[in-house]
């Protein structure tokens, strides 16, 4: 069902929608003529019937039929235009959204739930439409509902005014009138109920989506920044209640500027997603994290580890980069990475930590480059 409406959602028109609620929305006008007109045609039935509305209601229901397959019509030849269609769109929503509303009125809105059907229409149109053509039909259903309501309260217009009292035999509704009821109580719970079922789905699954989108590097696909900073924030915090050790490894390329002038700019985002591979590869997921914090700056973030494993991943990394022969618009090339390693400290904090492993990185840098720098130790200590 979800990759349906995806499919739907990605590579319908416009046009496909409209097209697709007149297709929804005719059966029902047609069960509701049927229906209707049975009811007229039969004495027993309209006696309970106040018969001048239920005409116009037919004459209603059956403009909009005509309405919304002239808007098909014209459409069909156009559904596979990416424009929008906001007159066809809008008389279609209204046609469908005013038929609801007055079977809502006719049938009375307290005794008949058709106002379950009628957002259930507009639960629809919510899921197809723009906003633009909904807010305008809901703004239509709302005021007509509003205006008999308050019309009721003042005496100025009958409450279900299709409806003689003959609808109910000593105060329980004739057969065919219990039975329209159940039917339109049942569309209106479960069609509703659904819909709003497949639209909380959709939420849910645009909303992790988004949340991944907003933690991720677009061109690597590594965690971006703002993910760096959550996760080793949270990683020291882990650090300082069980006292395993926690290291840091600042990753820079060395002379990026130049593949870039030299190759252009898409072999310098080549070279950039390789890195990032070697990276992902190098960490032990899930509790290490591989991240993206600049243009050619990387981080990764190694709980449970120490500073030579953490110095050695380093190495084996800066190896593995330094060997490879990198393809350009001028032949091969070859790159070299600099990088500050460090161990954080129990009590440590965020920046405190990242201005250590920066040092590192700069002395890589100052002491000629292609090459792991860890604090001195023995220096530390005296
Ligand atoms: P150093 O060895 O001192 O680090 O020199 P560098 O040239 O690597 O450093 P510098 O900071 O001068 O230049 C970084 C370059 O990284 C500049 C910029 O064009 C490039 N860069 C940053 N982000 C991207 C990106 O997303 N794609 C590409 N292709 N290049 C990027
Ligand atoms: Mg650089
Ligand atoms: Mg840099």
């Amino acid at each position: 069902m979800n990759s349906l409406l995806e499919r739907f959602a990605l590579s319908s028109t416009p046009a496909w929608r409209v097209l697709l609620a007149v297709f929804f929305a005719a059966p029902f006008f047609v069960a509701i003529l049927v229906a209707h007109g049975w009811a007229l045609a039969t004495p027993a039935v309209s006696s309970a019937l106040r018969t001048p509305f239920m005409w116009g209601l037919q004459a209603l229901v059956l403009v909009a039929s005509v309405v919304t397959w002239v808007v098909a019509w014209r459409l069909w030849p156009v559904r596979h235009q990416r424009d929008p269609v906001p007159t066809e769109t809008l008389l279609v929503c209204q046609s469908i959204g005013l038929t609801y509303t007055w079977i809502t009125v006719l049938a009375g809105t307290f005794t008949s739930s058709t106002n379950l059907v009628l957002m259930a229409v507009l639960v629809v149109g919510l899921l197809l439409f723009e906003r633009k053509p909904m807010v305008w039909t809901y703004a239509t259903c709302v005021a007509v509902l509003s205006a008999y309501d308050l019309g009721v309260l003042a005496g100025w217009v009958p409450y279900a005014p299709a409806l003689r009292p003959e609808v109910l035999d000593a105060g329980k509704p004739v057969w065919w009138f219990a039975w329209w009821r159940q039917g339109v109580v049942t569309a209106g719970y479960a069609v509703p109920l659904v819909l709003l079922l497949v639209l909380f789905d959709r939420l849910d699954d645009l909303h992790q989506r988004l949340s991944h989108l907003s933690y991720t590097d677009g061109l690597t696909g590594l965690a971006n920044r703002r993910r760096f900073m959550e996760a080793l924030q949270a990683e020291l915090a882990r650090r300082d209640r069980s006292g395993e050790p926690l290291s840091l490894i600042f990753i820079d390329a060395d002379h990026f500027k130049q593949v870039n002038d030299t190759h252009g700019h898409g072999v310098g985002d080549e070279v950039l997603r390789t890195l990032a591979n070697w990276m992902m590869t190098q960490v032990r997921s899930p509790t290490d994290t591989a991240c993206r914090i600049g243009g050619e700056e990387f981080a990764l973030i190694l709980p449970d580890t120490r500073l030579e494993q953490a110095q050695r991943i380093g190495e084996r990394l800066g190896a593995q980069c330094r060997q490879h022969a990198f393809v350009g618009a001028h032949g091969a090339f070859c790159l070299s990475l600099s990088m500050g390693v460090v161990e954080g400290r129990r009590g440590q904090d965020l920046p405190t930590l990242m201005r250590l492993a920066d040092e590192q990185l700069y002395r890589a840098k100052a002491t000629g480059r292609d090459r792991v720098c860890v604090p001195d130790v023995a220096a530390e200590g005296a």
